[in-house]
């Protein structure tokens, strides 16, 4: 990531220092070299990967080693009254670790450890600066996985946690929170609270761990979580099926599901993004140019099973599925060709990115519902006269709009109304990215009032000093 790349259109970041006595004062909780300030910041920490150009330098990066050490930042920012925001890879895609003018970015990168692996419970305690592939990697040798898959195997563990990521696999694992059984986290006073553990039902008091997930940094800091592990299936097949009309892939989705199908990825890819991905991908996937001419949209089944003819059996229910709905010919992708087609899918979005996208949402409908709500956004995005491409989780009723619409304005009313049609269906504004500092807007224009309140309220419990990443997902009152 560079900062030039991101910080097209973006305001100036504003000046950024410390308050006299704070550099000395985390200096002794975490060591002087892992305070840095001025030039010794890398710009990276500026940003995150969204859209919106959204940069602000920090006053200083600080690098804790412990949660202890954490815990020792957090008391001082409090004290002193200075933001932190908490940073894990920066892959983030709505501004959500974008610090504050004079703030604190708080860096996990130095706690990256696997604390304990039990084999037996299936479950594993990481530090939240460990990335998804080096976890991963790790397991792999005990034939186990983190079944949590966002686009991007470099964010960190503590970042998917507070974002509840989720990606093109939610669909048969789930999304974050599912394999999230417990979290120590440091609160906005400094006390250090360990929520759930590693066992797998409890019934006992709130549910603290679950209110932390997501919280996007707002309410505490994750300095270690306890996950969910699932075993390596180890075989698999990719099917891709183009179909005439985004509606018929969209209402084939519920089919397979309530046929009993199981699979790990169902996604859905308008004509118009294949066509980029196949290009910048350099792909071809073996669809003649006549049905390529007759599809409007494709969707992309993958199977995965512990024995080759698990997946078999399961491959002939979906295949006869997808006949049966209208496709226009049913494709098992070559084992190379099934994954470069889903390497370039989870690299859609640095290609929207290149060709200057200036929004990306997550929006998120009840699945059965995608039909109306794609012929909805349409109608809006010809109405409002701005470019509108989709792909998305369809098997999770996530869809992600790439939106071109340069005017800020003209953007805004855009957007808004395509987050209206989506709440209308009794959909949600984020599936998996998160509100940070770019949905912000829209977060507090349409959520409740009621429910705005009470996230108010509940973050004044956790963080009564205000100072855990401010400005992200709300404003104070
Ligand atoms: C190419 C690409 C594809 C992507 N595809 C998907 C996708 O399919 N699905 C999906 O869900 N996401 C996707 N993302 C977004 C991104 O990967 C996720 O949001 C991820 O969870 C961010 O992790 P991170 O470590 O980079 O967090 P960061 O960007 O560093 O931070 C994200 C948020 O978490 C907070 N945070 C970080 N660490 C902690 C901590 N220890 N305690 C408390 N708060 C913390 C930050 O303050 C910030 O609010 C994609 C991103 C890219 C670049």
């Amino acid at each position: 990531m560079s900062v030039q790349a991101t910080a097209q259109g973006a305001r100036a970041a504003e000046p950024s220092t410390l308050p006299a006595g704070v550099r000395s004062e985390l200096a002794e909780a975490v060591g002087a070299e892992h305070v840095l300030v001025g030039v010794a910041i890398n710009p990276d920490t500026f940003t995150d990967e969204s859209l919106h150009g959204l940069v602000q330098a920090p006053a200083a990066v600080v690098r804790p080693g412990s949660t202890a050490e954490v815990a020792a930042v957090v008391r001082t920012a409090a004290r002193h009254r200075v933001p932190v925001t908490a940073r894990g890879a920066g892959t983030g895609v709505s501004g959500g670790c974008v610090p504050s003018a004079g703030g604190i970015v708080l860096s996990f990168e130095r706690m990256t450890a696997v604390l304990d692996l039990d084999l037996a419970g299936h479950t594993a305690v990481v530090q939240p600066g460990i990335t998804l592939a080096d976890l991963n990697a790790h397991l792999a040798r005990h034939g186990l996985v983190y079944p949590v898959f966002p686009g991007t195997d470099a964010s960190s563990v503590g970042g998917t946690v507070a974002t509840n990521a989720g990606g093109m696999r939610a669909v048969r694992h789930g999304v974050t929170r599912s394999h999230v059984l417990g979290v120590e986290a440091v609160t906005g006073t400094g006390e250090v609270l360990r929520l759930g553990g590693a066992v797998v039902k409890r019934s006992t008091g709130y549910d603290l761990t679950q209110l932390v997930v997501g919280s996007e940094g707002t309410l505490a800091l994750v300095t270690e979580a306890t996950v969910r592990l699932s075993p390596l299936l180890g075989h698999s097949a990719t099917i891709l099926a183009p179909f005439v009309d985004v509606d018929e892939v969209a209402a084939v989705v519920p089919q397979l599901i309530a046929a009993g199908a199981r699979p790990s990825v169902l996604e859905y890819i308008d004509r118009g993004t294949m066509k980029g991905l196949l290009r910048t991908n350099d792909l071809t996937l073996g669809v003649s140019a006549e049905v390529a001419e007759r599809t409007g949209a494709y969707l992309v089944v993958v199977l995965e099973g512990r024995s080759a003819a698990e997946v078999e059996a399961e491959l002939e229910l979906v295949a006869a599925l997808l006949d049966e709905a209208g496709a226009l010919d049913t494709y098992i992708l070559l084992e190379g060709q099934g994954d470069r087609l889903l390497e370039a899918r989870e690299n859609a979005f640095w290609m929207v990115k290149a060709a200057g996208a200036d929004d990306l949402i997550d929006l998120v409908v009840p699945r059965a519902r995608i039909p109306e709500y794609l012929r909805a956004v349409s109608a809006i995005a010809e109405e409002h006269g701005g470019r509108v491409f989709g792909c998305g989780h369809a098997g999770d009723g996530n869809i992600h709009f790439s939106v071109y619409e340069p005017d800020n304005e003209r953007r805004h009313a855009l957007l808004t109304a395509i987050y209206q049609a989506g709440l209308a269906l009794g959909g949600v504004i984020s599936g998996e990215h998160g509100i940070g500092a770019a949905k912000k807007p829209y977060f507090q224009e349409l959520v409740d009032p009621a429910l705005l309140a009470v996230h108010r309220q509940i973050k004044a419990v956790f963080d009564p000093a205000g100072v855990l990443n401010p400005g992200k997902v709300f404003d104070p009152a």
